[in-house]
C-alpha cells in the first residue's frame, strides 16, 4: 500500500493507540509518541488499575477498528447496579429493559496493552515509548519531544499532530500558554481512591455480573469485577469536610469510617486500612476548550480535548467515538488530505456539543449514583421509564440507555430528549399520585412531545 500521508499522535493511551490503528488501516504512516514505557513489557496488572465500564459506543469503535475479537476476552458483562444499603440485602437495578443491555467491565491497562499489541503489528505505525511531548511551537511548526532515557530533546514537524495525551495534555497546555485556545478546568471537590476486593477461596466474593454501589448520599463506594475473580473498588469522597479524605489520615480513622458507613466491606477487604493508606488519592474534573484545533497543525481529542468525571462511565467510550469520527471524516474525503484545517474544523463541529453534553450528564450521574439511586421515587420512575420504553420503543428510551446502549444517538440528542422524558415522567407521576400508571395518558404525552427516533434498537 502506498503511504501518501502522515500523522503524529501524542499519547499511546486508549484513544492514541486506537486512532493509530484506524489511520494505519487507511494507509497513513503514523508516529506515536508515548511518555510511558512499552505497555507490553510492563508488569501484569496487579488489580489496582482503573476498571472501565465499556458500553455501545466503545464497542462500536473497537468493532470499526476490527480489534473487538482481541478485546472481547477481557470484558465482563454487568447487567445492572447492585445496591448495598446498610441492614438490607443487596438489590439489583437492571441497566436496561432488555437482557442484552449490559455494560462491560475491563481493566484500562489491559485494554491499553491489547491495543498497543495490535498497533505494534500494523504496517505504517511507529511506536516511540519513553518519549515525552513538551508542547508545540505553532509559529515554528515544531512538536517538542524529550527522550526520557537519555534526556535528549528533539523536534519533529508539527503539521498533522493529534493530541491524545489525556486529561493533563502537554499539547493543550502549550496551546493555552500561547493563547491560541481558551481552556476551562473545573476540578471536582471529590477525589477517589482504588482498593481491592480479593477473590474468596478462588471465587468472586460477590455477583460478578453487576456494578456494585454503596451509595451514601455525599459519597459512595463502587466495585467492578476483574477476570482474576477480584473486584476493583473505588471510593469517591469529598476532599474536605466530614467525612472526607482529609479526615482519614491514619489506620484508626480509616477503620472507623469503613465500619460506620460500609460495615459489610470489612469481610470483603481484609487489608482495608493498609491499602487505603498506601494507595494514591486521584483527582477528578471536567475540562473544556473553546477550540480543539490550530490550522492543520494540531487537533486535540479524547481527554486532552474534553476530560469528564467518570460517573457515566463514558470518558473512554467518548474518546473512542472521537477516533471513529475522525476516521469517518477521512473516509468521506477518500483518504485525500488536501485541507487538514478543514478536516479538523469539521471534526470539532461534529463533536464539541456532544462533548459538552456528556460532560454535563456525567456530573449529573454522580448525584444519581451516590444519592438519588436510594430514593423510592427515583426507583419508581426508573422502573416506569423502562416500562415506557417497552411500550414505545420508537420514541421513549431512558436517557441512561440512550447514552450507554445506542451508539447511533448522539450525546447531545440524548441530553435533549432526556430532558423532555424527565418532564413526561414527572407529569405522569403527579397525575398518578400513588395509583396505577395511566398508560393511555403516557402514550399521549410521549406521542405529543417526542418525535420517533430514526432507529429504536441497536
Ligand atoms: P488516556 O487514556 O489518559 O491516554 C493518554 C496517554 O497519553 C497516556 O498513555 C499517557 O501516558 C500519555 N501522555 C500523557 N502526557 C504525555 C506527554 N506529555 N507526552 C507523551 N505522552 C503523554 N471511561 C469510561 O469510558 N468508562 C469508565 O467506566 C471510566 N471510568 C473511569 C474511572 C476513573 C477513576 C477514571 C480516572 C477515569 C475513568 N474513565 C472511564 C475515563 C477514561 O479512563 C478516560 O476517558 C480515557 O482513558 C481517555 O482516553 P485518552 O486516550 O484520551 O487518554
Amino acid at each position: 500500500m502506498t503511504r501518501s500521508k502522515h500523522f503524529n499522535i501524542v499519547g499511546g493511551g486508549l484513544s492514541g493507540s486506537l486512532l493509530a490503528i484506524l489511520l494505519a488501516q487507511r494507509g497513513f504512516e503514523v508516529d506515536v509518541f508515548e511518555r510511558r514505557g512499552d505497555a507490553r513489557r510492563a508488569a501484569p496488572d496487579d488489580g489496582r488499575s482503573i476498571n472501565l465500564a465499556l458500553a455501545a459506543r466503545g464497542l462500536a469503535a473497537l468493532t470499526a477498528a476490527a480489534v473487538i475479537d482481541r478485546i472481547q476476552p477481557l470484558l465482563i458483562a454487568m447487567r445492572g447496579r447492585m445496591l448495598h444499603e446498610p441492614g438490607a440485602s443487596a438489590q439489583l437495578l437492571p441497566y436496561g429493559s432488555r437482557s442484552d443491555e449490559v455494560i462491560w467491565s475491563v481493566s484500562r491497562s489491559a485494554l491499553n496493552r491489547a491495543l498497543i499489541e495490535v498497533a505494534a503489528t500494523q504496517p505504517g505505525i511507529r511506536l516511540h515509548f519513553a518519549t515525552t511531548c513538551l508542547g508545540a511551537d505553532v509559529k515554528a511548526n515544531t512538536l517538542l519531544l524529550r527522550d526520557r532515557c537519555t534526556g535528549t530533546a528533539r523536534t519533529v514537524p508539527l503539521t498533522a499532530t493529534i493530541g491524545a495525551d489525556g486529561a493533563g495534555s502537554a499539547l493543550r497546555q502549550s496551546l493555552k500558554a500561547a493563547r491560541l485556545i481558551a481552556v476551562h478546568e473545573e476540578p471536582l471537590d471529590h477525589d477517589y481512591k482504588q482498593m481491592t476486593i480479593p477473590a474468596a477461596d478462588g471465587n468472586y466474593a460477590m455477583d460478578p455480573h453487576a456494578l456494585h454501589i454503596w451509595p451514601r448520599g455525599s459519597f459512595m463506594l463502587i466495585a467492578l469485577p476483574n477476570p482474576d475473580h477480584s473486584f476493583t473498588a473505588t471510593l469517591f469522597l469529598p476532599k474536605h469536610g466530614s467525612p472526607s479524605f482529609e479526615t482519614l489520615g491514619d489506620a484508626a480513622s480509616v477503620k472507623s469510617f469503613f465500619a460506620s458507613y460500609f460495615p459489610d466491606t470489612a469481610a470483603l477487604m481484609p487489608n482495608q486500612a493498609q491499602e487505603f493508606l498506601a494507595h494514591a488519592q486521584g483527582m477528578l474534573g471536567t475540562i473544556s476548550c473553546d477550540r480543539w484545533h490550530i490550522a492543520g497543525q494540531v487537533l486535540l481529542l479524547g481527554d486532552a480535548a474534553h476530560a469528564i468525571v467518570p460517573f457515566h462511565g463514558q470518558g473512554a467510550n467518548c474518546a473512542f467515538e472521537d477516533c471513529v469520527m475522525l476516521a469517518r471524516l477521512l473516509d468521506s474525503r477518500a483518504g485525500k488530505l488536501n485541507d487538514l484545517a478543514e478536516l479538523f474544523a469539521e471534526f470539532q463541529a461534529s463533536r464539541l456539543d456532544n462533548a459538552l453534553a456528556i460532560a454535563q450528564m456525567a456530573l449529573e450521574n454522580y448525584t444519581e449514583m451516590r444519592d438519588s439511586v436510594r430514593d423510592q421515587r427515583f426507583q419508581r420512575l426508573n422502573f416506569l421509564s423502562l416500562e415506557l420504553e417497552r411500550r414505545q420503543p420508537l420514541r421513549f428510551i431512558p436517557r441512561y440507555s440512550m447514552v450507554m446502549f445506542h451508539a447511533d444517538i448522539t450525546y447531545a440528542e440524548a441530553l435533549r430528549r432526556g430532558a423532555v422524558q424527565a418532564q413526561i415522567l414527572d407529569d405522569l407521576d403527579h397525575a398518578t399520585l400513588g395509583s396505577n400508571t395511566d398508560y393511555s395518558l403516557a402514550d399521549q404525552l410521549i406521542e405529543a412531545r417526542l418525535s420517533p427516533l430514526r432507529s429504536s434498537t441497536k
